[in-house]
This record gives structure tokens, sequence and C-alpha cells, in this order.
């Protein structure tokens, strides 16, 4: 069995920490409650105004755990790791956000707390092992505890999302929907080739373009539906916020050794946002 001394003891603290809490309206109702009252709303959203047709998703830009997960059982080196989160990701999607003017929502809390990228439920929302580390904190989980990281982690930043999305369709305005996201250099000893990835599934329309005009630098090595691909089963966020709108989308996977400090995530925010905006021009939106 995988656990170390620290990882017991940090478990033994957790169901103490968890406060539960009798619902007033049902009594046979009781919610555990995660988020303590000054700890970060599980949902950011930056330049709500902004003018462009873009709306730009990180579903993994933040590593924060709740205190009452009390790390996970993990270390800070594991959960400084990409296991943890999109490393990079969100200094680029705050630099395009600005760039293009565009609105951007971000998921401060850690991927290991509970997937923003994976429907609830799925075998991938909350993993009890990422690449080589086993995060004992995660199994066997009460279906409270899933319901409380749902409810609170989850729920906020799609319903964020949704509510501006449905605000633009209301508003007749044009909307396409990026989802920005980064992925590690090596994973299980094999090394990836690709400095950025494009992910589309049903509806390749803006994913297409995009991929002509990055290939137009022959030397940067671009993945096609690499190193991950779009599914119902592997994504939740272009699924359902883009496929099911109809709205041109596309999910961006940018290799971290590139955009780990501010400058490389400057070149990848500049580089994309000049390209985003050709791609949707072509589509024949106004970016
Ligand atoms: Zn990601």
């Amino acid at each position: 069995m995988h656990a170390r001394n620290a990882a017991i003891t940090d478990s033994s603290n957790i169901n103490t920490a968890i406060v539960m809490k009798t619902s007033t309206e049902s009594a046979a109702t009781t919610d555990l409650s995660l988020l303590g009252a000054d700890e970060a709303p599980a949902v950011t959203v930056e330049r709500a105004d902004g003018a462009s047709d873009f709306v730009l998703a990180c579903d993994h830009a933040g590593r924060d755990i709740p205190q009452a997960l009390d790390s996970l059982g993990l270390s800070d080196t594991e959960l400084a790791s990409h296991i943890a989160w999109d490393i990079g990701a969100s200094g680029v999607a705050r630099r395009l956000a600005e760039r293009l003017d565009a609105t951007l929502v971000l998921q401060p809390y850690s991927r290991l707390v509970i997937d923003c990228n994976r429907a609830p439920g799925s075998p991938e929302s909350i993993v009890e092992r990422s690449e080589w580390t086993h995060i004992s904190r995660n199994e066997n989980l009460a279906e409270a505890e899933v319901e409380a990281r749902t409810r609170e982690i989850f729920q906020p930043y799609h319903d964020a999302l949704r509510d501006i999305l449905d605000a633009r369709q209301r508003q007749r305005r044009q909307t396409i929907l990026v989802s920005v996201h980064s992925f590690t250099p090596s994973y299980r000893g094999a090394a990836r080739p690709w400095h950025i990835g494009i992910m589309y599934h049903r509806d390749a329309r803006l994913a297409s373009e995009l991929l002509r005009l990055l290939r137009r630098d022959e030397r940067l090595p671009v993945g096609d539906n690499e190193p991950y691909s779009i599914s119902d089963e592997t994504d939740y966020t272009i699924p359902v916020h883009g496929e099911a709108r109809g709205i041109p989308h596309v999910a961006l996977e940018i290799r971290q050794d590139l955009i780990a400090d501010e400058s490389g995530q400057a070149t990848w925010a500049g580089r994309l946002a000049k390209l985003l905006k050709q791609a949707s021009e072509t589509l024949g939106a106004r970016a």
C-alpha cells in the first residue's frame, strides 16, 4: 500500500476538519462544506466587459487546494508539478485576453481536487493516480465528499462560463470559445515533440484554420489532435460550452517548457492573438 505516514495523519485530520452542517430546508439533508469563508472563490473572471468575440477558459489555471483537504497529502513539489495544474497556461491566457480584450474565466483550484474538464462522476473527474503519483486522499471518497467538490469547485466555474455565454447569446454577440491548456514535455517517459497542439472533435471550423496558419512556420512542430484529442469522455468544456452551443471553438495545448517563464508566455500570447484573429476573420467573425 502506498501511503506515507504523513498522508495517513493528514487523512485523519481531514475528517475532523470538514464541518458537517445540516440544511435548514430539510433536516434529512446534510451537506459537507468544503471551502472556508476566507478561501478564494472557485472561479475568477477577468475582463468581464471585454469587447472581443473571443471568450477564453482556463480549466487548469490554478493549484489551490481547499484547506479542509490538507494539501491532499501531497508534497509542495508534487503540488507545484504538472499533475496539479497546467504550468504556464494562466500566464498565456491572461496575456492573450489582454491582447484580444477578451473575457477570461479561470479555475484557481487544482485539477486534483476535481477536474473541471471532466464530467462529474466520470473516471478521471477525481483521480487516485496522476502519472506516477498516488493520491491516497482521493481514494474511497464518500458520496458527500464528491458532491461537495462538485458543488463548490466544479459548478461555480462552469456556471460562470455558462452565464457569460448565455448573456452573449441573448445579446446576439458573435462568440468564439478558446480553452487554454498546457502539457508536460515528457509523460511516463515519452518525449512529446509538439510545441503546440490544436484540439477539436465534431467542429473543426476554427481548428483547421488555425492549423493551416500555424503550419506556415515549418520549424514549428504542431500537433493535430496531439498530444490529446477532444472527446465527451475526456473533456467537458469544449463539448458542453462549445459544441453543444454550436459556436466556433478550439482547445489549445502548449508545451510547458516553452511557457514556464513570462517571456515565453508573452511570445505565445502574441503569436496566438495574431493567429486567432486571422483564423476568426476567415470564419466571418469579427475579433
Ligand atoms: Zn489542462
